[in-house]
């Protein structure tokens, strides 16, 4: 089959791979509709993770249709529409049964193959979706694939996002970074009764689209963020701040903005050593910071109405729809932020 495939440092590759087989009796194997690029691809793009095996499939974003099902599989059928969290799970361990099955002990994640040991990636034709009956999410029919394709990662992500910083009515909130997840967190935070949410970001056209889904966009490179966040909280800060990048300027921006006794929950992915704040400084602010992987299997059941009932437009968030076969040329878009693209879709 044909696949996206990670070649090195900012480099891949449209390659034909292996088609994938049923391992264990409790896999199946799924027909990819639609797959798309997430920012934490790009964590592997620039090499700021490192150790994936060149040849690797990337990705872990993608929809499609059972059309192979283990012996073990007892919930799912050829034909069944399924999305995925971008993580396996078993549903049944300690983790699982607590709601955190990003952390299940039996748990793999797409698009990472380290010295032959993993799980490959979605940006393919066809999918390998281990312990199938606990990971795959089955998509009733009438559901479109665009938002449905986002339950299995961005829009999980961004609530729980939300989620995390405590967000409710009255509240006054900033979020730090708005490409596909902090967009969705911004949804995720009108969604629990926010009504001012500040969208912090340096390119127009995210917090356009920030705006559309009513936030208040601040550019980062032309307004002091800080002065207008104290501004509308009497000189406090926000109560929470969602950090959606995965960066020391980013961790630091959302230290400055929170007010005393506020929460910091941050979903980007962070491959820096130390922090970007002193225990001092958290001491000092009575800082609660909350971060990690989304558990998205503990929230896809419960977000299925923001996909189903059309109340936002998510689908408003894809800049550039491109066939599979135009793969690489997505990755460069998304990388460099060229075209105004704020998220690629891939169609196998
Ligand atoms: P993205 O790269 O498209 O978006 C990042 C945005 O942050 C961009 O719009 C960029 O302009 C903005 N930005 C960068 N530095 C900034 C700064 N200092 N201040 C304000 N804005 C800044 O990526 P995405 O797909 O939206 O993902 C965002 C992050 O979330 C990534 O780190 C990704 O790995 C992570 N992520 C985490 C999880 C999880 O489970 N925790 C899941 C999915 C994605
Ligand atoms: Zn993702």
């Amino acid at each position: 089959m044909k696949a996206i495939t990670f070649r090195g440092t900012e480099s891949v590759a449209l390659e034909n791979v292996p088609d994938p087989k049923i391992e264990a009796s409790t896999d199946v194997i799924v027909k990819n509709r639609l797959t798309a690029i997430c920012g934490s691809d790009l964590h592997v793009y620039f090499g700021r993770e490192t150790g994936n095996d060149p040849g690797t499939p990337m990705g872990h974003e993608f929809l499609g249709e059972v059309v192979e099902v283990g012996s073990a599989v007892g919930t799912l059928l050829p034909g069944d529409v399924v999305v995925s969290p971008f993580t396996s799970n078993c549903g049944a361990c300690f983790y699982c049964k607590k709601g955190l099955t990003c952390r299940c002990t039996r748990g793999q994640l797409f698009g990472w193959v380290e010295n032959g040991k993993g799980l490959a990636g979605v940006q393919a034709e066809y999918t390998r979706v281990p312990l199938a009956d606990a990971t795959a999410f089955k998509i009733p029919e009438g559901i479109e694939d665009e938002p449905a394709l986002f339950l299995g990662d961005i829009l999980a992500t961004g609530f729980f996002c939300a989620d995390m910083a405590g967000v409710e009515p009255g509240g006054v909130y900033a979020v730090v970074g708005c490409g596909p997840v902090g967009l969705l967190a911004i949804v995720a935070a009108r969604e629990l009764g926010a009504e001012t949410v500040f969208a912090i970001d340096r390119l127009p056209e995210r917090l356009e689209l920030a705006k559309g889904f009513g936030a208040t966009p601040v550019n980062a490179v032309v307004a002091d963020a800080k002065a207008i966040v104290d501004e509308a909280t009497d000189g406090r800060g926000a109560d929470a701040v969602l950090e959606v990048v995965g960066s020391p300027e980013a961790t630091r921006l959302a230290v400055d903005l929170v007010r005393p006794g506020g929460v910091i929950s941050a979903v980007g992915v962070h491959t820096e050593s130390s922090f970007a704040f002193s225990p001092g400084e958290a001491y000092d602010k009575n800082l609660t910071y909350r971060a990690g992987r989304c558990p998205v299997r503990h929230y896809m059941e419960r977000l299925l109405p923001l996909v189903r009932d059309g109340k936002y437009d998510l689908s408003a968030i894809v800049s550039h729809r491109l066939p599979l076969e135009d793969g690489v040329r997505g990755y460069e878009l998304f990388a460099n932020k060229l075209e105004a693209c704020t998220k690629v879709t891939l169609t196998p």
